[in-house]
C-alpha cells in the first residue's frame, strides 16, 4: 500500500439514519487533503471512524506500510499508531507557559503511564524549542498560554499534537476566528507540516482551501460527491447544487 490510510466501504447508521454512506478515502504519507462539505455531511463521523471513536457498521481501515486494521484497535492504540487529531476549539493549559504546554504533550507521549515520574532531559527541552520555532512560537516559549492571541493557541495546540509524533493530522477548521495575517502564517504552517506527514483539513471557508492549493473531497450525506482541485469540484454541477441548493 503505497497510501499512508486507505478507508474503503464504510458506513455508519444512528438509530437508522445513515451517517456515513459507503465511503471511500486515501491519502499519501506526505500529502495535504481538504475535506469540504455541508452541514450534516458525515466529516465529524468520518474523523470518529479514522481515529477509533465510533466504529462503522461496515467498511475498513487500514493504515501504513503493514495495512494494520486500525478497526481492530480502540482510540489510544489508534493514537499511538501516528493518528493525531485536533479539534476546533483550542485546549491548551491558559496558566501555563507556551513550553510547559509543549512539555506536558511531550510527557504524556514519551510516558504515558509514568507521567507523574517522567524528568525531562536536555533533549526533550531542546524538542520543545523546535515544536514551538516549528509551529511559529520560538519567541513565545515563556509567555503564558493565556496571554497568546486565538491564532496562536491554535498553532500551539498543533504543536503539542506534534509532539506526540503522528503521521496523519486530523485538523478541525483550523482558520476559523483567525486574522488574515493568522490565517496565511496557519496555510503555510500546514502546507509545511504535509512535507513529511499526511494532513486532513476540515474547512468550511472555501477562501481559505484555496489558499490551501491542495486536493480537495466534497463530501455529501455521508459519500463522497467529488474529489479533486478545488477548481474541478466546484465546477461540478452535483456540488453546485449541494452548496447552493440550485
Ligand atoms: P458534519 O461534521 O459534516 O457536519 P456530522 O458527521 O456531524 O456532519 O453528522 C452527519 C450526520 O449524522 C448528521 O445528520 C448528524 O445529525 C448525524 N449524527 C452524527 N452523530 C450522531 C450521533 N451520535 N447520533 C445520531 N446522529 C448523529
Amino acid at each position: 500500500m503505497t497510501e499512508l490510510l486507505e478507508v474503503s466501504g464504510i458506513s455508519v447508521s444512528f438509530d437508522g439514519f445513515r451517517a456515513i454512506n459507503n465511503l471511500s478515502f486515501s491519502i499519501g504519507p506526505a500529502e495535504l487533503r481538504a475535506v469540504i462539505g455541508p452541514n450534516g455531511a458525515g466529516k465529524t463521523t468520518f474523523m470518529d471512524i479514522v481515529t477509533g471513536k465510533t466504529r462503522p457498521d461496515e467498511g475498513r481501515v487500514l493504515w501504513g506500510e503493514r495495512s494494520i486494521d486500525l478497526l481492530k484497535l480502540d482510540e489510544a492504540q489508534i493514537a499511538r499508531q501516528g493518528v493525531g487529531r485536533k479539534f476546533q476549539r483550542p485546549t491548551v493549559f491558559e496558566d501555563q507557559t507556551v513550553a510547559e504546554n509543549l512539555m506536558m504533550a511531550l510527557k504524556a507521549h514519551r510516558s504515558p503511564w509514568r507521567v507523574l515520574v517522567w524528568k525531562p532531559k536536555a533533549a526533550d527541552h531542546a524538542r520543545v524549542e523546535a515544536l514551538a520555532v516549528q509551529v511559529g512560537l520560538g519567541e513565545a516559549l515563556a509567555r503564558k498560554s493565556g496571554e497568546l492571541s486565538h491564532g496562536q493557541k491554535q498553532w500551539l495546540e498543533i504543536g503539542m499534537l506534534l509532539a506526540q509524533e503522528p503521521r496523519l493530522l486530523l485538523v478541525d477548521e483550523p482558520a476559523a476566528g483567525m486574522t488574515l495575517a493568522e490565517r496565511e502564517q496557519t496555510t503555510a504552517l500546514l502546507v509545511e507540516l504535509a512535507k513529511t506527514h499526511a494532513v486532513v483539513v476540515v474547512e468550511h471557508d472555501m477562501e481559505f482551501v484555496r489558499r490551501l492549493n491542495c486536493k480537495v473531497t466534497v463530501l455529501h450525506e455521508g459519500s463522497v460527491l467529488a474529489e479533486g482541485s478545488l477548481d474541478h469540484v466546484t465546477a461540478n454541477q452535483q456540488v453546485i447544487e449541494v452548496y447552493l441548493g440550485r
